[in-house]
């Protein structure tokens, strides 16, 4: 197993976390309710997506 030669620096560990941020997820606007939605997901609100319906179980909930 390849062991490393020397203990890894508190800034050089602290340079390589400087990436590990996690960034906000986006926004869209479902077309069909106006609910904020992740992108290329199905509305949690009215079950669409591409401006069709998929999923009926949520559609009793929204209407
Ligand atoms: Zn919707």
């Amino acid at each position: 197993m390849a062991v490393p030669k020397r203990k890894t620096s508190k800034s050089v560990r602290n340079m390589r976390r400087s990436h590990h941020a996690l960034k906000a997820v986006g926004t869209s606007e479902c077309a069909n309710c106006g609910e904020i939605k992740r992108p290329h997901h199905v509305c949690g609100s009215c079950g669409y997506y591409d401006s069709r319906q998929v999923n009926s179980k949520q559609d009793k909930a929204a209407a």
